[in-house]
């Protein structure tokens, strides 16, 4: 990992987990294996997880810092169904068939998110309330259209909460009214990659964490990959290095963009998160550059929004964060954030997930955006799948290969496109709030 790219300070989950350092242990001898994977986030233990449950053992993860160091440990938490490619981009490049069935297995996946918590009793402060997609813009129609557009295109049902309901769901004036994912849900995101990691571990799958790996090479036996001292002997390697490395097999990490998104963490509330949001649902908006939040267990409140290419330092993403916050809650103007952070996603120009075979036969499940919690899940099954020979589903992901992302111009441009989406998001939202007063 390039140590300029990890984020400084500490995390409300870190801080509420607390450390596991000594849990673990870096790879401190030469070994050999039949599949390393490079990269302990979501993408990485996922497809450890996926081959274990096939009954492959002879598996090795490395992890430059700690399982869930990266974007899987620090995000929102919101589990749900989807590509970061949107919905409607996902039927008009597939048509209804093959749209339908890949959007299908996102939500497989958030179903085995759930079945894999339960499996290994993993304890991660599972919120069964559910994911609510509420409308900024006040435009019930535009919302019913995309409702039905949903469930035409893509068999994907989401059910309309009215404005009222969605009121006594969220105590804000901000919003119209709502879309609910049935079956979605939020969680401690570093509890879960710990507890998938920690089973791992006890089926006899080593984590090396802290374990950067410095250099891969191809020989004639597969792969020789060195970290610190030591080597390690592979037949097939992973690369799921997230947008935390770029170095490492720049023909390929070269399609990446490493994109900011800011998390903040209030202190208890003394009951006023409950008050403001009381069934407990997760909740995103409409607009383009939307916010997101929701209640933890201990009486705070989660706070998340913003795209950026800067990894600006805690009291900025507090300052920014703050005034967001204020525009949904007024109520909440006092509150203080305790702690507050950001985490760099990994987004491929197409916006689709990167899962494929190199021509040199690297496997790699990359650019999972700000839709990881599921598709990562469901990139480990893809791979583990294709390394134990059944390709069918690999295949489909081939259309959205590793195009040059653009260096520091991609940045520039995607930049500059976030900007516009929120002057455009600004604009309608202007002229919506004209419309609900006619
Ligand atoms: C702030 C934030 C909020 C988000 N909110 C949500 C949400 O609510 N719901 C959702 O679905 N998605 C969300 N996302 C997106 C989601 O977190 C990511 O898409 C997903 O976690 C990506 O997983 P990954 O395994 O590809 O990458 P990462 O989790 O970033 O993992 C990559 C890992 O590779 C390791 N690594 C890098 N280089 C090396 C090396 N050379 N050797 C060894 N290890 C290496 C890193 O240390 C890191 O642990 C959010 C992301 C962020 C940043």
């Amino acid at each position: 990992m390039n140590p300029a790219r990890s984020w400084p300070g500490t995390s409300y989950y870190q801080v509420e987990a607390g450390d596991e350092r000594a849990n673990r242990g870096a790879l401190d001898e030469d070994g050999e294996c039949d599949i390393a994977i490079i990269g302990g986030g979501l993408a990485g233990i996922s497809t450890a997880v996926s081959l274990m449950e096939q009954g492959v053992d002879s598996v090795r993860v490395l992890e430059a810092d700690q399982p869930g160091a990266g974007a899987s440990g620090r995000n929102g938490g919101f589990v749900f169904a989807g590509y970061s490619l949107a919905n409607d981009m996902l039927f008009k490049q597939l048509g209804r068939e093959q749209a339908t069935l890949m959007h299908g297995w996102t939500r497989d996946a958030v179903r085995r998110v759930r079945e894999r918590i339960n499996r290994y009793s993993i304890d991660c402060q599972v919120n069964d309330a559910g994911v609510l997609l509420a409308d900024w813009f006040h435009d019930d129609r535009r919302l019913r259209a995309f409702q039905g557009r949903m469930l035409k295109q893509l068999d994907f049902r989401l059910d309309f909460v009215e404005r009222e309901t969605l009121r006594s769901l969220v105590d804000s004036p901000r919003y119209g009214a709502g879309l609910m994912e049935p079956g979605s849900f939020h969680f401690h995101p570093l509890r879960h990659i710990r507890g998938l990691a920690t089973q791992l571990q006890q089926s006899g799958i080593h984590v090396h964490s802290p374990s950067p790996v410095t250099r891969i090479s191809r020989n004639e036996r597969g792969w020789r990959l060195t970290s610190g001292q030591f080597t390690l002997q592979a037949r097939e390697v992973v690369l799921t290095t997230g947008g935390y490395d770029r170095k490492l097999w720049p023909s390929l990490q070269k399609a990446l963009q490493p994109i900011a998104t800011y998390v903040a963490v209030t202190e208890p509330l003394d009951g006023l998160a409950e008050q403001l949001v009381p069934g407990g649902i997760a909740v995103y908006d409409t607009r383009f550059a939307f916010d997101y939040f929701r209640p933890l267990p201990d009486g705070r409140m989660l706070w998340g929004g913003r795209i950026s290419v800067a990894d600006r330092s805690p009291d900025a993403i507090r300052r920014l964060l703050k005034r967001d916050l204020r525009k949904v809650f007024v109520d909440m103007k006092g509150a203080r954030f305790e702690q507050a952070w950001g985490g760099w996603m990994s987004y491929a120009r197409h916006e689709m997930p990167l899962l494929g075979r190199s021509p040199e036969g690297l496997w790699y499940g990359l650019a999972f955006g700000g839709h990881g919690m599921a598709t990562t899940t469901l990139a480990g099954e893809v791979l583990a799948e294709a390394i134990c020979g059944n390709g069918a589903r690999l295949e489909a992901f081939a259309r959205w290969q590793p195009l040059w992302a653009g260096g520091m111009l991609g940045r520039g441009v995607v930049q500059s496109k976030y900007w516009w989406l929120q002057l455009k998001d600004a604009l309608r939202a202007h002229l919506s709030v004209g419309r609900d007063r006619k």
